[in-house]
């Protein structure tokens, strides 16, 4: 049996947090902070344990991230639309790169100083090889960047108010962060993104706000949004194991619903977009 430790609350280290328990979210070891209401793991493997579970996910889902490769850069294209109306980031890095997605969007937009940072060797060596980017295994300790992007990162981190912190670093007075993570807020988020293997962290507006505060960012821009998603994609991404809402999935598919379905799906908001500065 892998060892579980508990985790004191990262806004204000107490460690007296309420269950969650609801029909939505069974047995899973969530927990809301008595005081700011974040929603955290509190039990959980240690972090060497944490880091080898992403280390060994090498590109099993090659296909899911081909097949997501459209819709992601929508999604993208949308941050960085959004990030051009606060500056004009020359460089930039992104944090949990994954297959290069983000930074081919980037330079599709003429933007020339281009870094990731990816964990995972497999999706480090296949974002190198299909597009020539520079992809660093770990968070750089020199240089500065224009824009700073995690886009399905913090709710992963140990610490994400740590990280933060040490972000802050590579950044200048001018320089932008732009976030992405689920909003907890949202139910399609409670249905289907609760991993407690993976998702450390569910954040809300609120507490995201809060987050970047206590980290030494001030937030320009926090909105519930949604992103774009096929449905079958949305399927292979969720932890729903209830067997009714994979067949009422296939059969939305093989009847061809999806064009119906997925405005529906953006309507629900699920996820958080933050682009924020140094304060
Ligand atoms: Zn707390």
């Amino acid at each position: 049996m892998p060892s579980t430790r508990n985790v004191a609350c990262m806004l204000c280290n107490s460690t007296n947090p309420r269950k969650i328990k609801t029909l939505l979210i069974p047995k899973q070891n969530l927990c809301k902070c008595r005081n700011d209401g974040l929603v955290y793991l509190n039990q959980r493997l240690g972090e060497k344990e944490q880091k080898e579970v992403y280390e060994k996910d090498i590109l099993k889902n090659e296909a899911y991230y081909r097949s997501t490769f459209n819709k992601d850069t929508e999604n993208f294209g949308r941050i960085l639309d959004i990030v051009r109306k606060f500056g004009k980031p020359e460089s930039v890095i992104d944090i949990g790169s994954s297959t290069g997605t983000f930074l081919w969007c980037c330079a599709q937009r003429n933007i020339k100083k281009l870094f990731g940072v990816e964990i995972n060797k497999a999706s480090r060596e296949y974002s190198k090889k299909r597009f020539g980017f520079r992809i660093l295994s770990s968070i750089p300790k020199k240089g500065k960047f224009d824009l700073v992007n995690l886009s399905d990162v913090i709710e992963h981190l140990q610490n994400p108010l740590e990280s933060l912190k040490d972000i802050r670093k590579l950044m200048h007075k001018n320089s932008l962060i732009a976030i992405s993570t689920p909003n907890f807020d949202s139910i399609i988020t409670k249905l289907t993104q609760v991993k407690p293997e993976e998702h450390l962290y569910y954040f809300t507006k609120k507490t995201l706000r809060k987050t970047l505060q206590k980290a030494g960012f001030e937030a320009i821009y926090l909105k519930s949004t949604s992103r774009n998603h096929s449905v079958e994609n949305f399927l292979l991404s969720s932890t729903v194991k209830n067997r009714m809402f994979r067949y009422a999935v296939k059969a939305i598919l093989f009847l061809r619903l999806d064009d119906i379905t997925e405005p529906l799906i953006r309507k629900t908001k699920k996820d958080l977009l933050a682009i924020a500065k140094l304060e």
